[in-house]
C-alpha cells in the first residue's frame, strides 16, 4: 500500500504571534504539497495560525484524557478541535520525562483524541542507555503495545519513532537502526491489528532531522515522514525538509 507521507513540525514551547510569518511563508512556498503538512504550535497560536496555514494542518502538542473538568493548565482534545486542530501529539518524550507520563496515560490521551475526531500522533523511542544495552526493540515494542489504543486505525493514528537520545542533540541513528525499528513497529502493528488494517498506518521518524540529512532518512524503507522539532521553526529549514520528503514520495 502507498501511504501518503507526512511532514510534521513540533514547535514545543516556542512561538508567539510574530512567528506565524514563518507559517505564512511556508504555506506560500508549498501551495499544493505532494505530502501532508502539519505544524503543532503552542495552543495559544492555533486559532491565529488558521488564518495563514493554507494547506498546512494544525495540531496540539498534548491533550488531557478527560473531556473537561477540574484540570488546571491542561487542554482537552475538544478544545484543540475548537481551535482548528486536526492532529495532536501524545507521548512525546518530553511529556514522558517532564510529566511522568506512562504508556497507560498516553493511551488514554490518544483514545480521547481519537474520540474527539483528532489524529493522534503517538510518540515512542528508547533512551541512550536502552539502545546501548540492546533493548531498543523491546522498549519500543512495549511502548507501542501500551500506548496505542485498540481503536487505532490508519485514519486516526500516526506513530512517530523518536529515539530520546536523538531529540535536539544532532545525533541520528544509523540507517540500519532506523530501518530495523520501523520494520519491527510495522510487524507489531500487523500482528495486533491485522496486516491490512496496519498497512495504512504511517510511521514517522523524528530526532535531529535537518535539511542536510532528510533525503537520506526519507529514502529508508518504512519511513513515511518526519516529526521535526527545531527544524520546523524556520520556513527555510522546514521547506527544505518538505521538498526532500516530496522527492521521496
Ligand atoms: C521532537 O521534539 O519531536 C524532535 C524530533 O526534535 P528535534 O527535531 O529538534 O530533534
Amino acid at each position: 500500500m502507498t501511504r501518503r507521507k507526512l511532514a510534521a513540525g513540533n514547535w514545543k514551547m516556542n512561538g508567539v504571534g510574530a512567528s506565524l510569518s514563518e507559517v505564512q511563508d511556508l504555506a506560500a512556498r508549498h501551495p499544493n504539497p505532494l505530502c501532508d503538512l502539519l505544524i503543532c504550535p503552542p495552543a495559544t497560536l492555533l486559532s491565529r495560525m488558521a488564518a495563514v496555514a493554507g494547506p498546512i494542518a494544525m495540531g496540539g502538542q498534548d491533550c488531557h484524557a478527560a473531556v473537561s473538568g477540574a484540570h488546571t493548565g491542561d487542554i482537552s482534545a475538544a478544545m484543540l478541535c475548537d481551535g482548528g486542530a486536526s492532529y495532536v501529539i501524545v507521548g512525546h518524550s518530553e511529556r514522558r520525562t517532564d510529566h511522568g507520563e506512562t504508556d497507560a496515560v498516553i493511551r488514554a490521551k490518544a483514545q480521547a483524541a481519537q474520540a474527539a475526531g483528532l489524529v493522534a500522533v503517538i510518540c515512542l523511542g528508547e533512551t541512550e542507555a536502552q539502545r546501548r544495552s540492546g533493548q531498543a526493540l523491546v522498549v519500543v515494542g512495549a511502548q507501542l503495545a501500551g500506548s496505542v489504543p485498540d481503536g487505532a486505525t490508519s485514519a486516526n493514528t500516526v506513530i512517530a519513532y523518536e529515539p530520546v537520545w536523538a531529540i535536539g542533540t544532532g545525533l541520528v541513528p544509523s540507517e540500519a537502526e532506523i530501518t530495523e525499528v520501523h520494520a519491527h513497529l510495522r510487524a507489531e502493528l500487523s500482528a495486533r491489528f491485522g496486516a491490512i488494517a496496519a498497512d495504512g498506518m504511517r510511521l514517522l521518524y523524528g530526532g535531529s532531522v535537518k535539511p542536510g540529512n532528510a533525503a537520506t532518512i526519507f529514502a529508508l524503507s518504512g519511513v513515511d515522514g518526519v516529526l521535526a522539532g527545531g527544524a520546523s521553526l524556520k520556513a527555510d529549514d522546514f521547506s527544505a525538509i518538505i521538498a526532500a520528503l516530496e522527492a521521496s514520495a
